[in-house]
């Protein structure tokens, strides 16, 4: 087997196989080249990466220190809705645990942030990242401190290196050089083998596109075609660029609204990450990039990193022997952190689905109807947000307002206002807290709530609120510092000596 390609999607993938198949004795290659290098951006996540590293057996802190992670609570978009606004999508629900009835009917039918102040004020995650507090949740489901998770940002060229040592020490062999050509069957179409510039050949039976945006086999081999979902996500261009850190290191990533786009600003224990995701129809390179000196916080670190990139997913993204993950698989913006979960659902169902020797079209179209289904959920959920927007202040947002949207996200949005329902989805990563955090923080609220809210009387659901929203204040001021918990508070100490 072959995974061509090593950034975080081969090296993720080299680490999840060595580990997960290792029963088979299966000979795993990778080949990478370092002239054409990683895309080298790619920093926040969501929780479902801690399972991922869970199930490679790796050790949270040795994780946390060599990849110069932070912790991550939620994150914060400002100027989403109306410029001026701020709310967070946290990793969490709002309210009590364990509560019949969404919080957010109860809130909205006493009145919303009007009379029970802003729905941020009720999560506790949200909570934490305000103070600049954390600590990891309760295992105990009734405890109010369970009603959270977390994530990690961290150097994701430091991520690659850690699961590239641990896939070594498992087996996985790593060639350096770079690709010329692949070869495949006359009569079958399947691939054979890559030839490297330097005339090697290396042959195999299986092979593992994560080369990134070109798709090297998937697309230049296999033509798999692609869905564009421009006309719905018009950026397509980013600049990153790495500036020092600042004396906060607030546990969440930040996303505003600009001109034509949006900046990140994703910090780590060493520097802190910002690019700008941009529409090149609305905006030129240079006033993007002018922008996003503007949303430093600290010296840049770097000369700007620019990359152009079109949204959508490769039709099919497993063709006959060659299955693609990670950019090479489809680009989705970095809106929601989706790009690395996405490589994780990849390489979970590559292993429930993996090739036990015959080729078995039902296998290849399980794996690629499952992974339609991931990428079409997070493409409406990032859809929403540009959406669902009241600014009419740039050419760009009066399009988004305007643009029509798949009839997959129409109804979902007519439902959430009507009923202050979220319709459940098969598969999809985002479950009803965050769609419930994204809607009401674009401006969507229900017109009409549960019912079962009328046994509550206004005054006895306002003292309760009341009540709940000091308490998860008073909890997460009683948190360890973030800067604490990594350590950073010690380190600051000892350089000041
Ligand atoms: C602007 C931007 C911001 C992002 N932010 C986030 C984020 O915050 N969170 C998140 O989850 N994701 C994010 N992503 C996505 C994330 O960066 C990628 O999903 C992740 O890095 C995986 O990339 P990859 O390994 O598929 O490709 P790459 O990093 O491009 O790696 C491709 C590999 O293929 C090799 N290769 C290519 N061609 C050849 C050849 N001919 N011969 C030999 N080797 C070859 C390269 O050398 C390299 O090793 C972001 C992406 C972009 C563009």
């Amino acid at each position: 087997m072959l995974i061509i390609g090593g950034g975080t999607a081969g090296w993720m993938t080299a680490a999840a196989l060595s580990n997960g198949l290792q029963g088979l004795e299966l000979d795993i290659q990778l080949v990478e080249s370092e002239t054409i290098g990683t895309v080298g951006v790619g920093e926040s996540t969501i929780p479902h990466i801690r399972y991922f590293n869970a199930s490679l057996g790796i050790d949270e802190s040795d994780f946390v220190r060599r990849t110069r992670a932070t912790y991550k609570l939620a994150i914060e978009f400002r100027d989403w809705n109306r410029i001026g606004d701020r709310y967070m999508h946290p990793f969490g629900a709002f309210g009590t645990p364990g509560s019949e009835i969404g919080f957010h009917h109860h809130w909205t039918r006493v009145g919303g942030a009007h009379r029970a102040g802003p729905l941020d004020a009720f999560s506790l995650p949200i909570a934490m990242a305000r103070r600049n507090r954390f600590a990891p949740p309760a295992t105990d489901p009734s405890s109010p401190l369970s009603t959270y998770s977390y994530a990690y940002q961290f150097d994701a060229g430091l991520y690659a290196r850690y699961l590239r040592e641990y896939a070594e020490t498992r087996g996985v062999t790593r060639t350096e050089g770079r690709i010329r050509e692949i070869e495949l069957q006359q009569e079958s179409g399947f691939a054979e083998a890559v030839i490297l510039d330097d005339g090697r050949r290396i042959a195999a039976d299986f092979f593992i596109d994560c080369s990134g945006f070109r798709g090297l086999v998937i697309e230049q081999a296999m033509q798999a075609g692609y869905d564009d979902w421009s006309h719905w996500l018009p950026c397509d261009r980013a600049i990153a660029l790495p500036s020092a850190s600042t004396d906060e290191f607030p546990p969440y990533t930040r996303a505003t609204a600009l001109e034509a786009g949006w900046a990140w600003r994703i910090p780590l224990q060493h520097r802190v990450g910002n690019g700008h995701v941009y529409a090149s129809a609305f905006m030129d390179d240079s006033r993007a990039e002018a922008l996003l000196r503007e949303q430093l916080e600290g010296e840049p670190l770097a000369q700007p990193n620019r990359l152009r990139f079109l949204a959508g997913k490769r039709r099919q993204q497993w063709v006959r022997n060659c299955v693609s993950i990670g950019l090479s698989s489809g680009f989705l913006e970095p809106l929601e952190s989706t790009s690395i979960h996405l490589i994780q659902a990849a390489i979970g169902n590559l292993l429930d689905l993996f090739p036990t020797g015959a080729w078995d079209p039902a296998d290849t179209a399980e794996f690629n109807r499952i992974m339609d289904v991931e990428y079409t959920r997070v493409r409406d959920f990032l859809i929403l947000h540009y959406k669902a927007t009241s600014r009419t202040d740039t050419e760009f947002w009066v399009y988004c307002r305007n643009m029509d949207i798949p009839d997959s996200l129409a109804s979902k949005i007519e439902l959430f206002r009507e009923r202050g329902i979220v319709a459940a989805y098969e598969h999809g990563v985002f479950l009803e807290p965050s769609w419930v955090a994204v809607m009401i923080g674009q401006g969507i609220l229900p017109e009409r709530t549960d019912p079962r809210c009328l046994a509550y009387p206004d005054d006895r659901a306002l003292a309760a609120m009341a009540g709940l929203r000091s308490d998860l204040a008073a909890r997460a001021e009683s948190m360890p510092r973030h800067t604490a918990v990594l350590d950073l508070d010690a380190a600051a100490a000892a350089a000041a000596v």
